[in-house]
């Protein structure tokens, strides 16, 4: 069997990772023109992280994570506001560069991607796909993974405009790394962040007096601005704390990454031998964390149902008339098998996301007043548990959520 994924990144590497150990021949192909190392700070927990133990992988993300004692809120006069320690019962967090850990499952991917390239055309013939790529190039497949991110250009191709699976959480994000010294040392190992109403900026210190940065913007209009850096400054720019200094010296625009703060939500996510996965059909968005241990996961699952040898997809069963979106789900098919088991959790994990806005990014002063009560309070002996016990599920959601199981996952 042969599978062609499109998108080398979390949850393209990992389903090769395990495709090729189950025998099938694979092929990746990938827009950036090479590698990228770096990017932004995720929070590494959970199912992905538990998929990571089976690969073998986490004694080198241990290596190459952090260690952060928690975050610290400050004021616009740079003051403390307010403060969270990573609290045991969150049990193992490990805090790396997103590219680190693409990196640690791609150093032991033997399958070919062709870097640079996309897909182009699809076309169906039941029986295999054929997929055109930018490059010029034709492949058939018995399998086209869509592993493209959030702006999936597989899904365009086979399920349609994005805006149809869109949904705006209401925010731009803004990540770069940048090497600094000076802003490294006070930074040390916590995630600390200024908050003001619609406006966050955080920072984490790296190794080597690197620093990794999230700037977070309440904004209702969607469409991303023609110069990201310029409109840092502009709504950031006259903020207090390190800010200016952290916009001082920008990296170069390619290396600064800018995009809406979304989730994406379909009514299926495989079209005949189509399959999407990870962000391309299931983002959770930054809100509700553990989206790239989520992508880890999905490949985990829609590996081993493909690994059972039972039919792909029984789409075009009823003499090529496409089944329903209930009906696919209801089929014995790998791809439906795969849909069946993921789904549960993410509507859950996105609903988390969407309570957990209120609280990562409070839209008033009042709001940021109650969260920063709420850390002062839960650091009081016996008012901790109390609090953790009494708060809404949102809340709690800023301060230490259980982690789905990969046994939950069936
Ligand atoms: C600021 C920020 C903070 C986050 N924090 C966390 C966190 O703390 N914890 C956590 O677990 N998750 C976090 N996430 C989410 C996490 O990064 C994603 O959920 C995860 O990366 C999804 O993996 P993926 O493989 O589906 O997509 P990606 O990792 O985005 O990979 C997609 C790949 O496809 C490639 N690609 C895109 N378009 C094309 C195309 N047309 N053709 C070919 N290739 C293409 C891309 O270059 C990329 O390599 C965060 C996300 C953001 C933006």
């Amino acid at each position: 069997m042969k599978a062609l994924i499109c998108g080398a990144g979390i949850a393209g590497l990992t389903l090769a990772w395990h495709l090729e150990r189950a025998g099938w021949e694979v092929e990746l192909v990938e827009r950036a023109a090479a590698f990228r190392d770096g990017g932004y700070m995720i929070d590494f927990y959970g199912p992905g992280l538990e998929v990571a133990d089976q690969m073998g992988l986490s004694p080198r993300l241990r290596k190459l994570g952090y260690a952060i004692d928690g975050l610290t809120y400050v004021g616009a006069d740079g003051r403390q506001s307010s403060r969270l320690d990573m609290p045991d019962s969150l049990g193992a967090i490990i805090s790396l560069p997103r590219g680190d850990l693409a990196r640690a499952i791609l150093d032991d991917v033997k399958a070919p991607i062709r870097y640079g390239t996309s897909v182009q055309t699809v076309d169906q013939h039941g029986s295999h796909v054929t997929v055109g790529l930018t490059d010029g190039t034709t492949h058939e497949a018995d399998l086209l993974v869509g592993a493209d991110g959030a702006h999936s250009r597989v899904r365009e191709l086979v399920f349609g405009d994005e805006r149809r699976f869109v949904r705006y959480l209401g925010h731009h994000v803004a990540v770069f790394l940048l090497r600094n010294e000076a802003l490294n040392r006070p930074i040390g190992r916590r995630y600390w962040a200024l908050t003001l109403p619609g406006l966050s900026a955080g920072a984490y210190a790296l190794r080597d007096g690197w620093l990794a940065t999230m700037f977070l913007r309440r904004e209702p209009d969607p469409a991303l601005p023609d110069d990201p850096a310029a409109t840092l400054r502009r709504h950031f720019g006259g903020l207090g704390w390190l800010v200016p200094e952290m916009l001082a010296d920008l990296p170069d625009p390619r290396e600064i990454f800018y995009d809406q703060v979304i989730q994406i939500e379909m009514d299926r996510w495989s079209e005949g031998r189509v399959v999407l996965l990870g962000d391309a059909c299931q983002a959770v968005s930054l809100f509700a964390g553990h989206g790239s241990s989520m992508a880890m996961a999905a490949a985990w699952v829609l590996a081993d149902e493909l690994r059972k040898g039972e039919t792909l997809t029984e789409e075009f069963r009823e003499d090529g008339k496409a089944l329903t979106a209930d009906a696919l789900r209801e089929s014995g098919g790998a791809l439906a098998a795969y849909e069946r088991r993921m789904r549960p959790t993410i509507a859950h994990t996105q609903a988390l996301g969407r309570r957990v806005v209120e609280w990562m990014a409070p839209a008033t002063s009042r709001r940021i007043g109650v969260r920063d009560w709420i850390l002062r309070a839960a650091t009081l002996p016996g008012l901790s548990r109390l609090l953790l016990n009494s708060l809404t599920p949102g809340t709690r959601g800023l301060i230490g959520r259980r982690p789905t199981r990969l046994r939950d996952l069936g």
